[in-house]
């Protein structure tokens, strides 16, 4: 296999041609010199393995001599070569920051010699050395948009496409930036025959077969995460400066401002980086940003961005507990899983969660049929068909335009006159302008119906005094969102009447709670602004607080 992109019928373009210089550049002898004081040499023999996908890789490779092929291996074990590299050129994808697992395979062709950079080494190359830094790190993103969009790499899902933990898990991977492709046993023999050989049945539907070599049954988004090898754990006997809670918005910005200032950061989240903003298709009111961007788009950057300054990443992890009540003044949190952590402060950016509707079997139609975001995924689903949306505010304004690009017919169902109160005039514009969408006044939705096999088939609404309804089979909720606080009841962190956090009490910052050292910032503090633009610059401001307190403490880590 050559390094250069292999002919076909349609020879490249010049676009093209550049973006695989980006994905695949060959440094030169000076800036290979300048790697050298991060590096150790390293010597590999033809036919070594010097990393898998789905262990965890050393570091990043930069080869002096010989070659080595880069081959993605899904998990059912198929083979798809990517590149050979040689002298000059560097092995790495975004993992290689944190120290996560490979995605790709790297075998050795020759025998040869090369540099490597652990994580941390790497993540001190990128700070230290600002041209270089920003080449490799384009290449590393590309690399993984390119291992996303090929497919061929990573977990694959076995299991009926649309049903609820198929959706579950394919929102997972996507929402954390993780390659992997579904296969559907009542479409491919492969996948078919493979159920059968490992003695599972419709019922242990889906399957994860992942690149370790583990096939599990409908895993949980932390099973998986473990067996990709998704997230490096920190050491957690060490006592962090800030421990972030939420990696939406509002924490990542906390953890690049803090992290790129020197401080020990820990990002916990549940889920997913990117909170609510993750599961926003288009942003178009961000700074910087005129033809807007996806949320994953954005906040997938910032999360490379917070792990190139250090930044460790819990992903996913649920904060269940704080304890503020140590005699040595560190806060401690507790996990779901059982195990805990200490720092010096806390910064709460948990956001907030959807509202639900008052309709008693909505909960049978999660995940299937009902949804509180509409990403390309959901609008795939949507394609052709009727859909209905509840809500007035910003973001169902803009699920309905989104929507209507894929949906025949988009309803826009509110309690009130109209939409003059709660959206911006920009989006009413549009939707005015669109011909398939439908504003309903005085609508709430009142059933729910179900197909055969339990998919949404049909909404009932009372419009004004009359009732209606019509086939659709999927309903959009973006009726407001309630505070994710319940994790803060017994530490003494003041919440106002709805939950939220309240800050800036007398004698504190503005960011600070009723518990000094402990903050909020974003949508989960009382009186925040509520959008990405405003979580974001208070996740910078809180930084200068934290030094304040740390400083006031003196606490600041070496
Ligand atoms: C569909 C949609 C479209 C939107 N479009 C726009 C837009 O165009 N422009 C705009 O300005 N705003 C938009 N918004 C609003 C914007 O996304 C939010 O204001 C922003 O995401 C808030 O950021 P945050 O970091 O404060 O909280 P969130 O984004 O809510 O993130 C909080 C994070 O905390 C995690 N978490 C919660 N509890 C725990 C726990 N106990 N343990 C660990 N982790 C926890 C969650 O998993 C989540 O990832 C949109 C929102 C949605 C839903």
């Amino acid at each position: 296999m050559s390094d250069t992109p292999t002919p076909d019928a349609n020879p490249p373009s010049g676009a093209q041609l550049a973006r695989f210089e980006q994905t695949f550049p060959t440094l030169s002898a000076a800036e290979i010199d300048r790697m050298r004081r991060f590096a150790s040499p390293r010597a590999f023999k033809a036919g070594e393995t010097l990393f898998r996908s789905g262990q965890p890789a050393p570091g990043m490779f930069v080869i002096l001599e010989g070659s080595v092929a880069i081959v993605q291996r899904d998990g059912l074990g198929h083979e798809t070569p990517i590149i050979e590299q040689g002298p000059g050129q560097f092995l790495a994808e975004v993992s290689q920051l944190s120290g996560g697992a490979a995605l790709v395979d790297g075998r050795a062709e020759t025998d040869g010699s090369a540099l490597l950079l652990p994580p941390a080494r790497l993540r001190d190359l990128l700070v230290a050395e600002a041209e270089l830094g920003e080449r490799i790190t384009r290449a590393l993103i590309l690399r993984r948009v390119a291992l996303i969009e090929a497919a061929a790499s990573g977990a694959v899902l076995i299991g009926h496409a649309g049903s609820r933990d198929v959706i579950r898990l394919q929102g997972f991977l996507t929402r954390n930036g993780q390659p992997f492709h579904l296969l559907d046993p009542g479409v491919d023999a492969e996948a078919a025959a493979m159920v059968s050989r490992l003695g599972f049945g419709e019922a242990d539907l889906p399957l994860a077969a992942c690149p370790n070599g583990e096939v599990l049954r409908n895993p949980t988004d932390k099973a998986i995460a473990a067996a990709l090898g998704m997230s490096g754990r920190p050491d957690l006997t060490r006592v962090f400066d800030v421990a972030v809670v939420g990696a939406g918005p509002a924490g990542l910005a906390t953890a690049v401002y803090a992290a790129s200032e020197g401080l020990s950061v820990a990002v916990i989240d549940k889920r997913a980086y990117g909170g609510q903003a993750g599961a926003s298709a288009r942003i178009e009111n961000y700074f910087g940003f005129p033809t807007g961007i996806s949320g994953l788009a954005l906040t997938s950057r910032a999360m490379l961005q917070a792990q190139k300054f250090g930044a460790e990443m819990m992903i996913p992890t649920c904060v269940r507990d704080l304890d503020c009540a140590r005699p040595d003044s560190l806060r401690s949190l507790m996990f779901e899983d059982g195990t805990a952590m200490t720092a010096r402060t806390v910064v709460v950016a948990s956001g907030a969660q959807y509202r639900k509707l008052a309709v008693e079997n909505l909960a049978d139609f999660e995940g299937r049929g009902v949804w509180y975001w509409a990403s390309p995924l959901e609008a795939q689903m949507c394609a052709g068909s009727e859909v209905a949306l509840v809500g007035g505010g910003n973001s169902a304004g803009q699920a309905a335009v989104f929507l209507s690009g894929h949906a025949a017919k988009v309803r826009i169902m509110v309690r009130g006159p109209g939409l003059k109160e709660t959206m911006s005039r920009y989006l009413i514009d549009r939707i005015a302008a669109t011909p398939n969408i439908e504003v309903m006044p005085h609508t709430q939705v009142t059933g729910l119906e179900a197909r055969e096999d339990g998919a949404l088939a049909r909404v009932a609404w009372r419009q004004a005094d009359e009732d209606g309804g019509a086939d659709i089979g999927h309903l959009f909720l973006f009726v407001g969102a309630d505070p994710a606080t319940h994790w803060l009841t017994d530490c003494g962190v003041g919440l106002d009447r709805a939950g939220f956090v309240t800050t800036g009490g007398e004698g504190r910052g503005g960011l600070e709670s009723t518990v000094s050292g402990v903050f909020a910032v974003g949508d989960v503090r009382s009186g925040s602004v509520k959008r990405v633009g405003g979580a974001i610059g208070e996740g910078a401001q809180v930084v200068a607080a934290i030094h304040q307190y740390l400083a006031a403490h003196e606490e600041v880590s070496a």
